[in-house]
């Protein structure tokens, strides 16, 4: 279950139709579903296995019947927290089948089943928590011996060069535009708003070997693919990344990942991840008001981090600069500022979300501690919708800060500002 959500319906109207927000929703929503298609490939040869993907607005009833079109014994979901109110609906429909109630079993997993696996219980058959290779191999077996258990639990000691090709096939004939390539799961850090850096265990790293082999099986079916990296901070790990760089240069792959803004301290790195075909690549500066616990050594102060974005585009990669809006001590005018600095900032792309608290994080945690999370279902963790007070001003006050944001920072003026920016990067990386 995928796509970019938005539950606001004043910044749905205006906002998603901004050219620079469009263009990432688009981008997100023809990303295959990696972890569905990895997990298929731990199923023994006797199961049969068939994918069906939502796009998270069309009729749910439409899509149970999709589903059980394919006559299932088992229905596996994978969903990330705003999608989670949505699978648990489409599995209540399949589970109250009369016809085949007893027949079907549903399976969640994935970062929201782990991070929240009490909630899901009610909702789904079956819970597994943790890496999805290491679980569903368990629930396929015990499903067939007829001992099937309520809960699997990865310890986080998979070792992820075992991890299987993804089953691109399951796609079907239409090749998608964008594929996904995931180096490396988790994240030495423990930013206190980041789900994703140890949920699933330890920052692990697959072998060069494993990412030449899923690189040749997208090439085959599309040469010279468009990447997006599923790592949570690919430079993160102390492995030599320059038989990866080298892999992706040699298969024409233009990708995009996510990283932290130390990378501007490895010239050498910089300069392989230009010649490799880096489009662009995701650095959380974060919050322009607040430093959240658990970020290492990626703690600086921001003219530093702001060096470093020059310092990265310079050797011809553009930087899309990550801002999460609405952290303690923001305020209305705090949020201007930051829109103010966006005029004329450097960075070739940008992306703003509201500061959202999804289970499993210690932003979560203190919040719900300090009774701070307003009400509502999960289908409101967004990213572009307040599901918490904030410190500083009223939970309205700051969903309409963040609306005026977006509609300055994405307007057509400001993108293209940034599109002459990213073109100009562009240039520098041709000519290396
Ligand atoms: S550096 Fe990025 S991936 Fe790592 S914990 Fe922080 S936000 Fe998460």
């Amino acid at each position: 279950m995928s796509g970019l959500r938005v539950g606001h319906s004043e910044l749905l109207a205006r906002g998603m139709s901004l050219p620079g927000l469009s263009r990432r929703a688009s981008a997100l929503s023809q990303l295959p579903p990696l972890g569905l298609l990895t997990i298929a490939a731990t199923a023994p040869p006797d199961w049969q296995v068939s994918l069906v993907s939502d796009d998270g607005v069309g009729d749910e009833s439409a899509i149970a019947a999709q589903i059980q079109s394919h006559q299932p014994d088992i229905v596996a979901f994978s969903c990330l927290t705003p999608a989670a109110d949505r699978a648990a609906r489409i599995s209540e429909l399949i589970r109250s089948q009369p016809s085949c109630r007893d027949q079907v079993v549903t399976v969640v997993g994935g970062l929201h089943a782990t991070a929240a696996p009490d909630w899901c219980q009610t909702r789904f058959d079956v819970v597994t928590c943790g890496d999805g290779e290491s679980t569903l191999p368990r629930v396929l077996a015990d499903f067939a011996a007829d001992r099937l258990q309520h809960r699997y639990r990865a310890d986080g000691s998979y070792a992820l060069a075992q991890s299987p090709t993804p089953r691109w096939e399951l796609l079907g004939p239409e090749a998608p535009p964008r594929y996904t390539l995931q180096t490396m799961r988790g994240c030495p850090w423990a930013c206190s708003f980041c789900a994703a850096s140890r949920l699933l265990g330890p920052a692990r790293t697959k072998s060069d070997q494993q990412i030449e082999r899923e690189l040749a099986a997208i090439a085959r079916i599309r040469p010279r693919p468009w990447l997006e990296l599923a790592d949570d901070n690919t430079f993160a790990s102390d492995r030599d990344h320059g038989p990866m760089l080298d892999a992706l240069r040699r298969y024409g792959a233009r990708w995009f990942t996510e990283s932290d803004w130390r990378i501007a301290l490895r010239p050498d790195l910089l300069r392989q991840i230009a010649a490799s075909g880096c489009r662009q690549i995701l650095i959380g500066l974060e919050s322009s008001v607040f430093r959240y616990g658990g970020m290492g050594a990626k703690t600086a102060d921001w003219q530093r981090m702001i060096d470093a974005v020059e310092a990265i585009q310079s050797a011809g990669i553009v930087v899309n600069a990550c801002f999460i809006v609405g952290a303690d001590g923001e305020t209305p005018a705090s949020i201007e500022r930051l829109g103010d600095f966006l005029e004329t900032a450097p960075m070739g792309e940008v992306q703003l979300t509201l500061q959202t608290p999804f289970p499993g994080t210690s932003l979560y945690d203190s919040l719900q501690a300090n009774r701070r999370l307003l009400p509502g279902d999960f289908s409101c963790y967004t990213l572009f919708d307040v599901v918490y007070r904030p410190d500083q001003m009223t939970a309205d006050e700051l969903q309409n800060a963040f609306h005026e944001l977006i509609s300055r920072v994405f307007r057509d003026d400001a993108q293209q500002r940034r599109d002459l920016i990213q073109k100009s990067i562009r240039a520098i990386a041709r000519r290396q």
